[in-house]
């Protein structure tokens, strides 16, 4: 069995650990007879394995008790009208544009209000974190909306924005559990798990309780209203099951590594790796400001086109996937989320070396 390190943007690489033990569950669950894909989301079987999930996951987080978590389908992308649906009440809301993801919440908030854009960084390619300490927030604005960690651009709040008492909503789906956060800083934090988590399919959104009332926008389909999802533990239709029951297993094999401050530590260490080799190869460069840099997607450069397919090709054969850019920045972006294994990042910063010493013209 030959397995790649795989450096794709989502979805993603998975813990081997966590692959290997659902492979061995996969035609008897904890001996139910079924694979877990098979049983009823009604069973006490199943309902042990979401109640178990969410333990854990608000164990590793913190989660304080008045806020909500929920196992949710549609994608990050259906979220992105969740939340004017849920959350406009006055019709109003700010959104600060620091990539694609944030580009497309922000039209998707259009549809349903006033979304107003109070900071951007597309004058530089979303190259960096504009300055949020002093944002001009609309005073009647439901919330502030900020992607965390921009997955395509690779950059990261270091520092959230300065909301001035409105309620925070994050897409945190490029850097879930990579590192602990203050979830009371937030009304509402939420990803798709096929980033960090687990298998497309999921979106976990863990939302403070006063933010999920009856008073949602007209025309807001049942199955999008939180009210309904978290009256009834995210089972009021049929969820993505096994998905969940992925998630689970992740949850606890973070628990096995020391939580999310052992994580922080082991992604510092591999993002370390790979930003010190950019800092000092004279062929590969970083695309993003330092200060904003993202421990968990990194994009490169060598400048030239042909170079860049080039290394793609190569490094794809000698068992580095998946490490071609986004086309709007070009050039390479190696993602290297929690399950990554520091083996990883040192073999590809090996490869890179050679490549630019074999690419290098010595006159
Ligand atoms: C991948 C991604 C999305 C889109 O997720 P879908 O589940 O495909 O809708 C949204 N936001 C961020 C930050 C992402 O990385």
């Amino acid at each position: 069995m030959a397995r790649v390190y795989n450096f794709s943007a989502g979805p993603a690489v998975l813990p081997e650990e966590v692959l290997k033990e659902a492979a061995a569950e996969m035609l008897d669950y904890q001996g139910s007879g079924q694979s877990v894909m098979e049983m009823s989301h009604r069973s006490k079987v199943y309902d042990n394995i979401i109640k178990e999930a969410e333990a854990d996951l608000r164990d590793l987080m913190k989660i304080p008790d008045n806020y909500k978590v929920l196992f949710l389908q549609g994608g990050a992308s259906q979220f992105f009208a969740e939340v004017p649906m849920n959350l406009m009440k006055n019709k109003k809301a700010a959104y600060i544009i620091t990539g694609q993801w944030a580009k497309k919440a922000y039209k998707e908030a259009q549809i349903y209000g006033d979304a107003v854009a109070v900071a951007s960084s597309e004058d530089k390619t979303f190259s960096y974190i504009p300055d949020c300490s002093d944002l001009d927030i609309p005073e009647d604005a439901d919330y502030v909306y900020i992607c965390e960690n921009n997955t395509i651009y690779g950059t990261k709040f270091k520092t959230l924005p300065n909301t001035k008492g409105h309620i925070l909503v994050a897409d945190v789906s490029s850097c879930f559990l990579s590192e602990p956060i203050d979830v009371t800083k937030y009304g509402v934090v939420y990803g798709g798990v096929q980033k960090n988590i687990g298998p497309a399919g999921v979106v976990i959104a863990i939302i403070r309780e006063d933010l999920i009332t009856d008073d949602v926008l007209p025309g807001t389909p049942t199955l999008l209203k939180w009210k309904t999802q978290a009256d009834n533990d995210s089972l009021y239709n049929t969820p993505p099951c096994y998905n969940i029951y992925i998630c689970g297993k992740v949850f606890k094999w973070i628990k096995k590594m020391g939580g999310l401050d052992a994580m922080k530590a082991h992604n510092e260490k591999k993002a370390k790796i790979l930003y010190d080799f950019l800092d000092e190869s004279k062929m590969f460069k970083g695309t993003v400001v330092k200060e904003d840099r993202s421990l968990m997607n990194v994009p490169f450069v060598t400048g030239d086109k042909e170079l860049d397919a080039k290394f793609v090709e190569e490094a794809g054969k000698a068992g580095f996937v998946n490490l071609k850019g986004h086309r709007t920045v070009g050039g390479m972006r190696a993602s290297i989320y929690n399950a990554m294994p520091i083996e990883g990042v040192e073999k590809l910063v090996e490869f890179m070396r050679a490549f630019e010493k074999e690419n290098t013209k010595n006159d």
